[in-house]
């Protein structure tokens, strides 16, 4: 296939090339314009991110050492279940096992897709289930996990279950209109995955958080009435607060705000809500309200869809460059058996644009802290309750600083705790937070 125009007629690959500029610069455009950028460096102001300040010496010691135990599996798994998804994907080795599966079934494209990638993605995940359980077994061990290994493996199972179906569906259904359209499948397959993005992420509270949690609404009482009344003050519709049964699955606290406009719903931990004072869960809820008062909801369905849509279009322009039949043993995309490939093309995009989606995250995480300072104009609660998450799930508070800049969603703990102070600092009146180690508050008394 050429991709010079050919005479005046258009070919789909110039146009495709077009189209790919132009999703590319409007999604750079969306970036530029929806995510706040320099919030995350803004926040901390003057004040330098200092774990030593509000973490004791053992605190520190403690989140290094664990963060040291499960790197070693986390990066192995990762290393491996990408290697593999590689070597099945851009080798002839992923066709032909499509291919054998669908045999019993008579051959046909679907199978070969469907099934066929059903058996890669089971193959990845089997190779690196040895890893899950030892990070399983890591955090078991120092009480971060309240799993039963039965509880672990449903909850393995059931994650598969549901990134497996929906990885199969979107591209089973590509490879179905790359049969049907060989030349333009890209344009109905961009489209569709943008659609997708836009489905799962407004159908993925109701629909998938059922599977791992149940959810209670918050018992009427003076929390509640609180809550309430925060997310009021701040303009946010909200129709219930409820309470997450995540104790029986982790010892780790939090909160999150999910759905929209009226059918929005402040979810809260049980086990914040039995660890920490009413002020603090009011200071956690108070970020959440953060997002949603900001759409970061909507920022990243805007980004996900835009993204989504383009890595359509480069797949159809990569799958033209390379000589497909002879590397992968397929003879296109609309080939039944190009699921390897696909699953293949996926993860490198994936991987690749982590440190971006980690970036974007860590922005609007610095805002929500931001808006729930500004909305509770508390920032010594908020420094506790930031200094209380750490230390619940044993943070690494001192992370290392590729592994914060390419996995990192939120700013650091140190960090979101000078944003506190620095906070304070801008605001008349409002006195800052002081050290919040155990051992630096007790040096008061101490030899210091
Ligand atoms: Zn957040």
């Amino acid at each position: 296939m050429a991709v010079v125009a050919d005479g005046e007629r258009v070919t789909p690959r110039v146009t495709a090339a077009w189209v790919f500029v132009l999703v590319v610069v409007v999604l750079v455009g969306a970036a530029a314009l929806l995510v706040p950028w320099g919030s995350a460096r803004s926040a901390t102001g003057s004040i330098t991110p200092d774990a030593t300040l509000d973490f004791s010496a053992a605190e520190i010691a403690l989140g290094d050492r664990l963060a040291r135990l499960l790197v070693v599996p986390g990066l192995t798994s990762m290393g491996v279940s990408l290697g593999l998804t590689l070597v099945l994907g851009l080798t002839p080795l992923g066709a032909r096992i499509a291919s054998a599966v669908a045999r019993p079934l008579g051959g046909g494209w679907f199978w070969q897709a469907s099934l066929g990638g059903l058996l890669l993605l089971l193959i990845v995940r089997l190779a690196t289930l040895p890893f899950g359980a030892w990070a399983e077994s890591v955090r078991r061990s120092n009480g971060l996990s309240t799993r039963t290994w039965p509880g672990w493996a449903l909850d393995v199972a059931k994650g598969f279950g549901v990134s497996a179906l929906l990885t199969l569906v979107a591209l089973t259904a590509l490879i179905g209109l790359a049969r049907r359209w060989p030349d333009w499948w890209w344009v109905a397959g961009g489209l569709g995955a943008a659609l997708l993005v836009v489905t799962v992420s407004f159908a993925y509270p109701l629909v998938v958080e059922p599977l791992f949690n149940s959810f209670t609404p918050m018992p009427d009482g003076a929390l509640r009435t609180s809550l309430l009344a925060l997310a009021e003050e701040d303009g946010v519709t909200v129709d219930d607060v409820l309470v997450a049964d995540a104790s029986r699955r982790t010892s780790t606290l939090n909160a999150y705000v999910s759905g929209f406009g009226s059918s929005r719903r402040i979810v809260v931990y049980d086990n914040l809500l039995e660890q920490a004072p009413d002020a603090e869960v009011e200071a956690v809820v108070a970020h959440e309200l953060g997002h949603a008062a900001d759409r970061d909801v909507v920022t990243g369905t805007v980004l996900g869809a835009l993204g989504a849509m383009a890595v359509v279009v480069l797949l159809y322009l990569v799958s033209g460059w390379l000589p497909l039949e002879r590397w992968f043993g397929i003879s296109g995309i609309g080939d039944g058996r190009s699921m390897a490939f696909l699953l293949a093309f996926v993860a490198v995009i994936s991987f690749v644009s982590t440190p971006v989606q980690s970036e974007v995250s860590r922005q609007l995480e610095a805002r929500a802290d931001q808006h729930a300072l500004d909305l509770t104009k508390d920032p010594q609660t908020f420094a506790e309750m930031q200094r209380r998450l750490a230390t619940a799930s044993k943070s690494d508070v001192t992370p290392n600083r590729a592994l914060t800049w390419w996995f990192g969603t939120h700013p650091t703990a140190a960090a979101r705790l000078a944003a506190a102070r620095a906070w304070a600092l801008t605001h008349p009146g409002v006195i800052a937070p002081g050290p919040l180690a155990p051992d630096r508050v007790t040096d008061v008394t101490g030899e210091g």
